[in-house]
């Protein structure tokens, strides 16, 4: 994944959780639009997105060759439906690059004096290498008490990995989850993973509390 930072004239404050599009021109002028989440807290004076690179990918690849200075056509901030709300209990999972919007919503949360609220970021990945935003979730640990990482990789490469390993399951959810408190819930990443996990919180917290955003 690779951070870009964008300068917006006459931007909108935005509430963790939106996208914005993306729009760029090939050459024969057609326009490829994409929507990516705002990783940056809405009090930062410019905006951050987390772009996974793809090999072939028409918006990801134009922004890897972009150079520093250079513009390109942004429509934001948009959502309505994946807001940041504050609850007692905040559960967030991330499949990939998932995590973006909540490096938005964490960022936003350490702004306020809240850390009788219990934050859950459960974030699936590869390998601990492919984990978007570690070093800065690291340091969040390290800043808030009631803040809570668990990190789990499909395919560990390395013996030096002390967390979870596998797919996230009902038991793991389970462990760490309180079902008894008031709890807001956010899902994101492709569609396979937000289904499959919104089937799995089923079991512990009502359907209506989970919000979810799909990336594909
Ligand atoms: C609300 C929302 C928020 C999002 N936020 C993020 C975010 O924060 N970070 C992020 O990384 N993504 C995010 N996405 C996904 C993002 O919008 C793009 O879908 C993604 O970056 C791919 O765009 P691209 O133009 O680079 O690739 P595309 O050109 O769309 O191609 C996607 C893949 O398909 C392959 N492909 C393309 N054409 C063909 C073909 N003809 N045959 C076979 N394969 C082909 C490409 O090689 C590539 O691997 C978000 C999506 C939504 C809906």
């Amino acid at each position: 994944m690779v951070a870009f930072r964008f300068q917006i004239e006459g931007r909108e404050k935005h509430i963790p959780g939106q996208y914005y599009e993306l729009c760029i021109k090939d050459q024969s002028g057609v326009p490829h639009i994409r929507s990516y989440s705002i990783a940056s807290s809405p009090d930062d004076e410019s905006i951050e997105f987390g772009v996974q690179m793809l090999p072939g990918g028409k918006v990801s690849s134009h922004l890897s060759r972009m150079k520093i200075g250079e513009q390109i056509e942004v429509r934001g901030p948009l959502g309505t439906h994946f807001l940041w709300q504050p609850s007692k209990q905040l559960v967030l999972v991330a499949g990939g690059s998932g995590v973006v919007p909540f490096i938005s919503i964490l960022g936003h949360e350490l702004t306020r004096n809240a850390d009788h609220r219990a934050i859950h970021l459960f974030a699936s990945a590869k390998t601990e290498n492919t984990i978007p935003y570690l070093q800065e979730i690291r340091e969040i640990e390290k800043q808030r008490s009631s803040f809570h990482f668990h990190p789990t990789l499909t395919r560990n490469t390395s013996s030096d990995w002390k967390g979870n390993i596998g797919r996230i399951d009902e038991s793991f959810l389970k462990t760490h989850i309180d079902p008894t408190v008031p709890t807001k819930v956010y899902l994101c990443g492709n569609s396979s993973f937000v289904e499959s996990l919104s089937q799995k919180l089923a079991s512990l917290l009502p359907q209506a509390i989970i919000r979810k955003e799909y990336f594909n």
